[in-house]
């Protein structure tokens, strides 16, 4: 099997970190739309774009499926936001997560898969989850058969520094670390499995990499924090979801500025984390 590899994480954040807003640089979130299109295709994977409409203008999310032998079982999805807020780079939110979407599709390539895999690229997450809010109630009307669903929240910031690390005031910072070294995987209740799981498969795989996971009650609709990310509308629709994250503001002090560039994001915590999905999604458990 192929391995993750940096040089290729390093050259895919190269092309896509720069503002990607629908307001401020419509045309650079067609060409990261594109960009991601354009390594599904040469990838093998079947690709589709579907319209998203926003503000009078339309732009698109970018599905690549990858056929698997059980479809009976269900669609499993793995998807990540490609754009940004307003002035900013959007290096580790997130690009840091596309580039390892587009390197777990080039290291699953000819790998005899369980369940069909759609790999996803989400427009228009930062505007209340656009993009994900289409496909996911789309899913819903269609009453489409949907095993579960990864969304990549910001793939790239560790740090060794100690109190490094925050937390919503409804988490006990005691059961977590101070040091914000570690990758977090959220579920919620009808998820559980699924995030013990993929927790479960991101440590077997790399011990070296920090792994934390945080199961919410019910349908998690009480935490506002741990809903910012394309896995909340496919919550809001019953379906299995969880969220991979380096937790975002709550550790990144560059977190929507203008300087969440390269420089910042850590590569080794990135293929750790690729790595371990890889291992997950060929016959993922939910
Ligand atoms: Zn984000």
């Amino acid at each position: 099997m192929k391995n993750i590899e940096i040089s290729r994480l390093q050259q895919h954040l190269e092309q896509l970190v720069g503002e990607r807003n629908p307001r401020t640089s419509p045309q650079s979130l067609r060409a990261a739309g594109d960009l991601i299109a354009g390594n599904f295709e040469s990838t093998g994977l079947a690709v589709r774009r579907e319209e998203v409409p926003f503000d009078g203008a339309s732009f698109q999310n970018i599905y690549g499926t990858q056929a698997g032998t059980e479809p009976e079982r269900g669609a499993f999805i793995i998807g990540a936001h490609y754009d940004t807020v307003e002035d900013s780079p959007g290096a580790d939110d997130n690009a840091s997560a596309v580039a390892a979407l587009l390197e777990i599709a080039r290291c699953l390539q000819g790998i005899p898969l369980r369940v069909p895999l759609i790999f996803t690229g989400f427009t228009l997450e930062e505007y209340g989850f656009v993009g994900s809010r289409l496909m996911a109630e789309r899913l819903r009307k269609d009453d489409a058969n949907i095993l579960g669903m990864i969304s990549l929240e910001m793939l790239g910031y560790r740090t060794r520094q100690p109190a490094s690390q925050t937390y919503p005031p409804y988490i006990d910072p005691r059961n977590y670390p101070d040091t914000g070294d570690f990758i977090a995987v959220v579920g919620n209740e009808p998820s559980s499995r699924l995030t013990q799981a993929l927790a479960d498969t991101l440590k077997q795989k790399t011990p070296a990499l920090g792994v934390e996971h945080l199961l919410l009650p019910g349908r998690g609709d009480a935490f506002h924090e741990m809903r910012l990310s394309d896995h909340c509308p496919f919550w809001e629709n019953d379906f299995k979801a969880v969220m991979v994250t380096d937790t975002a503001f709550f550790r990144n002090p560059h977190y929507h500025q203008p300087s969440d560039t390269v420089a910042t994001l850590d590569l080794e915590f990135m293929r750790d984390i690729a790595a371990g999905l890889v291992s997950y999604l060929i016959d993922p458990a939910v």
